[in-house]
């Protein structure tokens, strides 16, 4: 007799349990995500003892018809495909038939379901896979499934599960974040009675990101709003024995797919140690996916530390087809059909986005507390499964609030100055009445009149009787969010020779000399590269470097690239080159170390990367070693071009790696600190 079996359906079950239903958060994810399907727009969800004890779903979608109810738990019983062509266009969260079989397998689960159609609803009971009980009773509409008990029977598996606050912290993200992709819908989040999120519907993304994370977030975050691409496929082709009938009628149009990006995502300056701050939805789907990963990493190419991460709200739409989501048996990463025209989508869409808006960093303090509406208990929650998973379980950020509040979210502004010597054409950096065109804001505002007799209150206001005079609140110039006001800025001096301080309508900005020419730099040397004109000179005599193995490998690799750049190299014997000419910007005592530091970020993390990042690479190592040094005195003039300069580049946040360039102390910032607000 033979030796191989068809295992029976409980067995199977038990199987995809093990896929499906990883820890109490994938059983959320797919309650869930039925219920949206089901059309549901109120969603609730109880949890107790981290999901492990209790999970409850309650909404008002459709429901289920009796024997629907019952066929739910049969395995690949699914009411949302048909044949294997509609594979090929999913449009609903769930597809494969397998969750509720293989969540009642390991759990014990209660459905208590009515559709509008049934005047009663159905109520089933099943124990580790077990049919227990099955009747009809009087239900209000929709859903309700609890489980409770999960992993009761599968010892093996609960002891994997992480203590019950780990456990409850993805349940909390994922719910999070299921929410910000379906604003229109209200979601309640309950943890033994404790409400860790409570949102109604809005009408806008924005509205939710602010209900979810408070407002302070708001300020730290870019809006893409929605951009488009259109993608134009190739005409299909025919077959020769329509060609003939098909040239008379009129060309078709060729078929198009239009793809549609909208989200958030953060201002440079506000930087992660990982990608838990990552949130990919496509189609409505939380997912992780590499390439779109890596596209949101190009955008910020050249804007923040190479290890460092942003935080990103991203929602990809596209036609179904061009998205397959049969992937993975817990539908969390998808394959697109045209990876590359997602890619450079994603990427441009949001390196243009950062491009217009210029967010400006600041190093004013947080909001008051009491003006910000504080983040729902859910979004502080630091856990989140799809990310961690990638992240392979990386030591977890702080959320964004906190970081965006901490100070290590920024370089430290820099140490207080020593006095420095007077200097008539540049005056040194006091806080004093500002002398030159008339300011906006008068810092020596006459003290106010003080009304003759007793104040009417019988109260001495301090306020009235401040006789260091006061700001109208509307004279407070409404807070800079964009780096554009740095052309209008005056400059007053330089402190320890390094850095720039300049007085605009709206504060205070300190600019970092080294980073901010670093930047004029780099734009221009691209600009030139790209045009295919850089300005190289010639030495007089060659310059011999001898590479390791490793090197001449990546030299080999480059070595095109480095040409187009302005390097002139040759191989010169064996594992050395000889460099003729250089790019004009970089001088001789630079060009060895400059050669072997592009040569240094080819090898490692960017042996992998795309042409354009290495040429960006490359002119960010000629910008870095061209730009003028910190502790060089500057002369006004020269400080004047600077300002212009930097204001004319099309990203003057950050330099090309990622450090930023000017900070803002605003108007608003310095009152407070003075107590005039
Ligand atoms: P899938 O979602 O892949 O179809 P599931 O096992 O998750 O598979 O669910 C099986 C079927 O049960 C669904 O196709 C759907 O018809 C029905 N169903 C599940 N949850 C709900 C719900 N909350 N409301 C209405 N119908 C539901
Ligand atoms: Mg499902």
């Amino acid at each position: 007799m033979g030796r191989i079996r068809v295992l029976p359906d409980q067995v199977a079950n038990k199987i995809a349990a093990g896929e499906v239903v990883e820890r109490p958060a994938s059983v959320v994810k797919e309650l869930l995500e039925n219920s949206l399907d089901a059309g549901a727009t109120v969603l609730r969800i109880e949890v107790d003892g981290g999901g492990r004890r209790l999970i409850r779903i309650l909404d008002d979608g459709c429901g289920m018809l009796r024997d629907d109810a019952l066929l739910a738990f049969e395995r690949h019983a699914t009411s949302k495909l048909r044949d294997v062509k509609d594979l090929l266009s999913i449009s609903t969260l769930g597809f494969r038939g397998e969750a509720l079989p293989s969540i009642a397998s390991v759990s014990r689960l209660l459905l208590e379901t009515r559709s509008p159609e049934e005047p009663t609803g159905t109520r089933i009971e099943i124990a580790g896979g077990k049919m227990l009980r099955c009747e009809e009773d009087a239900l209000g509409a929709g859903t309700v499934i609890t489980v409770r008990d999960l992993f009761y029977n599968v010892p093996a598996r609960k002891k994997f599960l992480r203590t019950e606050p780990t456990e409850l912290a993805h349940i909390a993200s994922l719910v999070t974040h299921y929410s910000l992709a379906h604003p229109d819908k209200s979601f309640r989040l309950t943890s033994s009675a404790t409400e860790l999120l409570s949102v109604t519907p809005v009408a806008a993304m924005k509205e939710r990101v602010y209900q979810v994370f408070g407002s302070q977030i708001l300020d730290d975050l870019v809006e893409i709003g929605v951009r488009e691409r259109d993608l134009f496929l190739p005409p299909p082709s025919v077959p020769p024995s329509q060609a003939i009938a098909e040239y008379r009628s009129e060309p078709d149009e060729p078929p198009v797919r239009r793809f549609r990006l909208s989200g958030f995502f953060s201002r440079p300056q506000v930087q992660k140690a990982n990608r838990n701050s990552i949130y990919i939805f496509v189609n409505g789907r939380l997912i992780r996916d590499r390439l779109v990963m890596h596209a949101l990493g190009s955008a910020y190419h050249n804007l923040i530390p190479s290890s460092a991460y942003p935080f990103a709200l991203l929602f990809l739409e596209c036609d179904a087809e061009e998205v397959d989501v049969n992937v993975h048996p817990s539908k969390t990463e998808v394959r697109f059909r045209h990876g590359s025209f997602v890619h450079d989508f994603v990427r441009d869409t949001i390196r243009e986005r950062l491009m217009e808006s210029r967010p400006a960093p600041s190093f004013s303090p947080a909001p008051a507390p009491a003006r910000t509406p504080p983040a729902q208990p859910a979004a502080q929650l630091p856990y989140s499964e799809f990310s961690q998973m990638m992240a392979n379980e990386a030591p977890v950020a702080p959320s964004l609030v906190e970081a965006a509040a901490a100070p290590g979210a920024m370089p430290p502004p820099p140490a207080p100055p020593p006095p420095v010597a007077g200097d008539p054409a540049m005056p040194d950096f006091r806080l004093r009445p500002v002398a030159g065109p008339a300011p906006r804001l008068d810092f020596s505002a006459p003290p106010i009149e003080v009304a003759p007799g007793p104040p009417p209150s019988g109260k001495l206001s301090s306020r009235r009787l401040d006789m260091h005079g006061e700001f109208p609140a509307d004279a407070i110039p409404a807070p800079e969010t964009s780096l554009s006001a740095l052309s209008e800025l005056r400059p007053l001096g330089q402190i320890h020779e390094s850095f720039i301080i300049a007085a605009g309508r709206d504060g205070l900005w300190i600019i970092d000399q080294h980073v901010a020419h670093e930047r004029i730099l780099f734009e221009q040397v691209l600009k030139q590269r790209a045009a295919g004109r850089v300005e190289t000179q010639r030495l007089l005599m060659p310059l011999i470097l001898t590479l390791t193995p490793e090197q001449q490998i990546d030299y080999a690799r480059i070595a095109d690239e480095l040409h187009a750049s302005g390097f002139e190299t040759e191989p010169f014997g064996n594992r050395t080159i000889a460099v003729k000419a250089a790019p004009a910007a970089v001088g001789a005592q630079d060009l060895e170390r400059i050669l072997f530091e592009i040569l240094e970020t080819a090898e490692g993390e960017l042996r992998g990367a795309s042409l354009d990042d290495l040429r960006r690479n490359i002119c960010a190592s000629i910008a870095c070693r061209a730009a003028i040094k910190i502790n060089m005195r500057l002369e006004p003039e020269k400080i004047r071009w600077l300002i212009h300069a930097l204001a004319a580049t099309s990203c003057p946040m950050s330099c090309p790696h990622g450090r930023p360039i000017a900070l803002r102390y605003s108007t608003r910032d310095i009152l407070k600190s003075f107590h005039r607000i």
